[in-house]
């Protein structure tokens, strides 16, 4: 069988387009999910920085502070060193021995203040008393003229210095005051405190920070780590001027180097910093922080806040999975949604289509049924036709069988009259003879001639009833005995028969017909038959009987004069006749064939090549034996 290519040719684009949106819609999906995810995670991210940083500020400013006023706290000590007369006395004149009463004081003052040391220089950079002057690094007699703190102060500005120490190679904090003496510097007051506290304090608080100088130069930090690395590159000047002036002594300075550094705001960073190996071993390669710097009043140094952006971090990480995942969830119900709304569609035009062909085959059966109505009116009305025309005809028919009847009587009537006259004129004879014999006293004679006179009697009666059972109308159904037909038809027919040779080939069958109708088909035929044969020498009726399938064919066949063609052709036609005057009413035939029809027999004529003719009744068989009727 072979397809019309063009029913499939709309189907391949779609099916097309199904199979590519099968095959790209879960990677776009995933991509859609990484996506958000990635967005998710980002939004989340700078949404932390954005409050991280806010919170941030306030922490920077408190700390810085604290840094400022741990600073500032010092700065008003050096320039006390000018009220005192025996520090201006030892710089004014380095001979005299006040020497160690300005150490001793000095030792004293430096003990209240909690400093690292005090100590005062002449105008030309030596140490002429230290608070330290005890111990074996004291700084007493040394040459400080190259330290930038002593350059400012001897020039009459506030020296500030953070540096390593020439000889003690300990970090600290150098605060510079010119001594003045009648508006003329004289000497230059030192005070060196160290700032390791802070970053104690800071490193007890979990704080990460560091404060870097003029220079980018980290010199406090809570880790360790980073202390004197600088937070930008150091040009070649910058660090030619440092190793001069030994302010780091000779540490290396190198470069705080970053993995990444991006710059958020003003004075805000993202820094990686690769992990301390000792503090995240094993955790993490990096570290990130938020890095908020603040320049700390009354000096050039800035204050740096690190704020671990670890737990944001983790924190925008589950958020972008949960957007991802959010995300996936919504698709997977967008799907579903569009799935259940495709089922509930199809189910929807299914049932639309389901009612469209249930409301056609409604319309059908209407149509159908209001045709069946019409047809069936129709065929009651061809019903009711038929009853009364069948009413008509079996009255009609009623009427023929009783008209025929009256007719054979008629006809009979002379027969009849001849046959009970016979009777009666030996009644009348036998009943004289019988009064005679009585006188005599013969009794005997008397009572044979009573019994004959009985006999007479008999078949007087005899003739008498047969002659009302032919009259009388019968009706469709019944049951007769084919045998008492047979001799009830020969009794009618009485002494017709003397002449003529009977031959009985049948059995008494029971037939499916009224007892009187068979009785009037067969005194019709067998009369015809008689009277065809009126002029045969040897007449001769054969009746002979065969069972055909549920009908028993009856033959009445004589060897008469037979019928001539163009006779044949009328016979079963009401009032066709060939006897001539008052012996034939031509219905006779007729009438025997309507009543072999209405009990669903037949009746036919058969003309045997040996001359004579045969009529054929066939009768259906009556299902069960049943009683036979009595003539009434
Ligand atoms: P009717 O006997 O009154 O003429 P039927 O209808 O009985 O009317 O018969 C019609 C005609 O059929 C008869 O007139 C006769 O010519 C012919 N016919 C009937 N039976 C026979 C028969 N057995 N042999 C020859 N002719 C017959």
């Amino acid at each position: 069988m072979k397809c019309d290519p063009s029913l499939l040719r709309p189907a391949q684009p779609a099916v097309k387009s199904r199979l590519i949106r099968q095959l790209l819609l879960p990677p776009l999906v995933i991509l859609l999910m990484v996506g958000l995810g990635l967005a998710g995670y980002m939004i989340s991210e700078s949404n932390g920085i954005r409050t991280l940083s806010e919170s941030g500020e306030r922490a920077l400013e408190l700390h810085a502070r604290t840094v400022e006023s741990e600073i500032s706290k010092y700065t008003y000590l050096p320039s006390l060193l000018e009220l005192e007369d025996s520090v201006s006395r030892l710089l004014t004149d380095p001979d005299a021995g006040d020497r160690q009463a300005v150490n001793e004081y000095l030792e004293g003052l430096n003990r209240r203040s909690r400093s690292r040391a005090i100590f005062v220089l002449d105008t030309n950079g030596r140490v002429q008393a230290t608070s330290n002057w005890r111990d074996a690094d004291s700084f007493l007699g040394e040459d400080l003229a190259f330290r930038a703190y002593f350059q400012t102060a001897v020039r009459g500005e506030p020296g500030r210095f953070y540096g390593i120490g020439s000889t003690t190679g300990e970090a600290g904090y150098y605060l510079a005051h010119g001594l003045e003496e009648h508006g003329k510097i004289i000497g230059v007051a030192v005070i060196k405190v160290r700032l390791d506290t802070l970053e104690e304090r800071w490193q007890r608080a979990r704080l990460e920070a560091f404060v870097s100088d003029e220079n980018g130069i980290i010199i406090l930090s809570s880790d360790p780590a980073r202390r004197l690395k600088s937070v930008r590159p150091l040009n070649p000047q910058i660090k030619e001027r440092l190793a001069r002036s030994l302010q780091y002594y000779w540490w290396p300075l190198n470069e705080l180097q970053p993995l990444a550094r991006e710059t958020l705001a003003d004075g805000v960073e993202k820094l990686t910093f690769p992990a301390n190996s000792e503090t995240d071993k094993g955790k993490q390669r990096e570290v990130a922080y938020l890095a908020q710097t603040r320049r700390l009043a009354d000096t050039p140094w800035h204050f740096t806040l690190l704020t671990p952006l670890q737990d944001l971090r983790r924190e925008s990480m589950v958020q972008g999975i949960l957007v991802g995942v959010a995300f996936a969830l919504l698709t997977i119900l967008a799907i579903a949604w569009n799935e259940r709304r495709k089922v509930i569609a199809t189910r929807l035009a299914a049932r639309e289509a389901l009612e469209e062909a249930n409301s056609q085959l409604e319309r059908k059966i209407t149509e159908r049924t209001a045709d069946l109505r019409a047809s069936n009116e129709r065929l009651k009305g061809q019903i009711r036709e038929r009853r009364h025309a069948e009413q008509t005809l079996r009255q009609a028919q009623d009427e023929l069988v009783q008209a025929g009847k009256l007719a054979a009587i008629g006809q009979m009537s002379t027969s009849i009259a001849h046959e009970l006259n016979q009777p009666l004129a030996a009644l009348r004879t036998l009943s004289g003879n019988t009064v005679r014999f009585l006188e005599r006293g013969a009794l005997e004679t008397a009572s044979a001639n009573l019994r004959t006179m009985n006999d007479l009697i008999d078949r007087m009666g005899r003739i008498t009833a047969s002659l009302r059972s032919f009259a009388r109308r019968g009706d469709d159904r019944g049951q007769a005995s084919l045998d008492k037909a047979v001799e009830a038809t020969l009794q009618v027919l009485g002494n017709r028969m003397n002449a003529c040779q009977l031959h009985r080939q049948f059995d008494d069958q029971l037939l499916a017909i009224d007892q009187t109708r068979l009785e009037q088909i067969l005194v019709n035929l067998i009369g015809n038959a008689l009277d065809a044969m009126a002029t045969q020498a040897l007449p001769q009726l054969w009746l002979e009987g065969e069972a055909q399938g549920d009908k028993y064919r009856l033959r009445v066949r004589d060897n008469g004069h037979g019928i001539d063609p163009e006779a044949r052709k009328h016979l079963f036609e009401p009032f066709f006749t060939t006897k001539p005057g008052e012996h034939g009413l031509g219905l006779g035939l007729t009438l025997s064939a309507s009543l072999a029809t209405a009990a669903k027999g037949t009746l036919s004529v058969e003309h045997p090549a040996g001359g004579g003719t045969a009529f054929v009744l066939a009768l259906p068989l009556a299902n069960a034996p049943s009683e036979t009727v009595e003539p009434s």
